[in-house]
């Protein structure tokens, strides 16, 4: 089995589509193995999407990222890291209401930044993703 990490992004907690996605999460087979409610600041966000910080559009990610509580997972199945990425759909929203109808992001994204959740891109981030939320975690 694999484990990646899942986020369900302030705009998904505050238009109250957390129980919905976990509800679709657990249907494709993942099993939820931790799960922690937190708020970002605006160091932590930033060293999260460290890899985007020369983008033009950075400085809108973190203030979009900090903008309420975040809802993080670690989900664990075979093929966990693309399985998930293919439950939530392209990054664009719009893209995916037509491409992929049943993703997530179809669901309750609005656009290319707001996609309401994340998901790790390779087993190599998910690993680090995890250990970036979870590492004072002893339990498991
Ligand atoms: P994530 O890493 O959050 O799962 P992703 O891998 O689909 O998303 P990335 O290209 O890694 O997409 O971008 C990270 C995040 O930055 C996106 O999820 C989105 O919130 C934001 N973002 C990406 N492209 C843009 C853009 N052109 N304009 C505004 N925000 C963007």
């Amino acid at each position: 089995k694999e484990r990646t990490l899942a986020m369900i992004k302030p705009d998904g907690v505050s238009g109250n589509y957390t129980e919905e996605i976990k509800r679709l999460i657990v249907e494709a087979g993942f099993d939820i193995v931790k799960e922690r409610l937190t708020q970002l600041d605006k160091e932590t966000a930033s060293t999260f999407y460290d890899e985007h910080s020369s983008r033009s559009f950075f400085p809108h990610l973190v203030s979009y990222m900090t903008s309420g509580p975040v809802v993080v997972m670690v989900l664990e199945k075979g093929d966990a890291v693309s399985d998930w990425r293919g439950l939530i759909g392209p990054t664009d929203s719009q893209k995916a209401k037509i491409s992929h109808p049943h993703s997530i992001r179809a669901l309750c994204g609005k656009d290319s930044q707001r996609n309401c959740v994340h998901g790790s891109d390779s087993t190599s981030s998910a690993e680090r993703e995890i250990n970036f939320f979870f590492k004072d975690v002893v339990s498991d």
